[in-house]
């Protein structure tokens, strides 16, 4: 899961990068290019966006332009997306874990600095769709107010100055390879948080590699501990998400035993790119039959090497038939652990069943248990009793 190296000083300071690592810029870059790819008649590679992370505007639309052999040029492809990103500065989501480690830095009197290589002025207004956010940094540095960028130190150093601490008493994290580069130049300590999924191994320098911010152990660090864990359990924002069941191809239940009923990923892209790959569990609802607990994986399933972010939902029930075509519904309540790559199918398979464990323990919990009413869940049942 993570790797950590021993003898860690220990900080008092953190320093926060904004795009990728507390914004899901990249999931915004990732749905205006899906969607503006399809008028060529192609589809966008979710792995091949690791080509365009951290580069410039006039990098990426070249990448763009070679990897899907557009035939346009690079300023023309430039021309026609950027009026398709300027309408959505207001709309990039905060990444999971953000607004949580935000507010418990600062409720904890922990001194915040945010260090983006983009201009202040962009910072300033993407921040500002972010109730809170703005006051919880003592400081913010934008890559205009220095002379170099990252990879360069700089940034990091002058926010350190400006903080009036030592650059090792700094916790960096980043989600880039330029900025993990830069932290440690500084002399800082660095978290990095890929925003792609499998580049672990890129970000050897950093002092930790984590999944996502829902991951962070502040307490590693001689920062105050999330006190919201619950039964090994992270309560989250509930969402909802479901459609009918559709043939999967026979690897959850075939190779591990386990079934997992598909629903089709096409229309959930941007919701699935919402949220950390992991493993997460609440309520599933099917239409004819009933409400039941369910535990689930998100994300890229490195064992079956998925080109998409998928979801695998196993209801914790047993069914003595198949339901494909039936109306699932779900409402995702918690989350439990990082996607992560097993040495063996067999401890994997152990894995998924202390998973399972995990989330019916915890769905008891009243905190969890409620949602089991959501009217979502409901609607799928008396709806379907009325037809039938
Ligand atoms: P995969 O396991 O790769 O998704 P299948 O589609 O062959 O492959 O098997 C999963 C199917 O099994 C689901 O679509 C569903 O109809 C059925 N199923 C039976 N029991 C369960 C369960 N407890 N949880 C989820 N799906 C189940
Ligand atoms: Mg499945």
């Amino acid at each position: 899961m993570t790797a950590t190296k021993p003898l860690m000083r220990l900080v008092s300071h953190v320093i926060l990068d904004l795009d990728g690592t507390l914004l899901n810029t990249d999931g915004t870059v990732g749905e205006v290019l899906r969607t503006y790819l399809v008028k060529y008649g192609k589809q966008w590679d979710g792995k091949r966006a690791q080509r365009i992370v951290g580069k410039t505007p006039l990098e990426t639309a070249a990448a763009i332009v070679e990897d899907y052999g557009l035939p346009c040029t690079t300023e023309e492809l430039i021309s026609e997306i950027t009026p398709l990103f300027s309408d959505r500065w207001s709309n990039i989501k905060a990444l999971p874990g953000a607004a949580r480690l935000i507010k418990h830095l600062s409720g904890h009197g922990v001194p915040i600095a945010l260090a983006s290589n983009s201009p202040r002025e962009n910072i300033e207004l993407k921040i500002s769709y972010h109730n809170g956010w703005k006051e919880s940094f003592s400081i913010i540095i934008g890559g205009d107010e220095v002379k170099m960028g990252k990879p360069s130190p700089e940034i990091f150093l002058e926010a350190a100055k400006r903080l009036n601490v030592e650059p090792s008493n700094c916790l960096v994290i980043e989600d880039s390879l330029p900025g993990v580069t830069a932290g440690k130049a500084a002399g800082m300590r660095v978290v990095a948080v890929p925003s792609l999924p499998k580049q672990a191994p890129l970000y050897s320098s950093a002092d930790e590699v984590i999944n996502s911010l829902l991951d962070l152990e502040p307490e590693k660090w001689g920062l105050p501990p999330f006190q919201d864990w619950i039964e090994s359990t992270l309560p989250i924002e509930p969402w909802y998400i479901g459609g009918p069941v559709i043939k999967g191809f026979g690897r959850g239940s075939k190779v591990l035993g386990i079934p997992t009923a598909n629903l089709s990923a096409d229309g959930f892209s941007a919701i699935l790119s919402e949220h950390a790959s992991g493993v997460y569990f609440g309520w599933a609802g099917l239409s004819t039959r009933g409400i039941y607990k369910m535990v689930m994986s998100i994300g890229w399933n490195p064992y079956f090497d998925n080109t998409e972010k998928t979801i695998e939902p196993w209801l914790l029930h047993d069914f003595n038939e198949d339901f494909y075509g039936e109306e699932l519904r779900l409402a995702i309540v918690g989350y439990i652990r990082p996607e992560a790559n097993f040495p063996s199918l067999e401890s994997l398979i152990a894995k998924i069943h202390d998973d399972r464990n995990v989330a019916e323990k915890a769905l008891d919990l009243p905190m969890y248990s409620v949602y089991k009413d959501a009217p979502y869940l409901k609607a799928s049942l008396s709806q379907n009793n009325h037809h039938s």
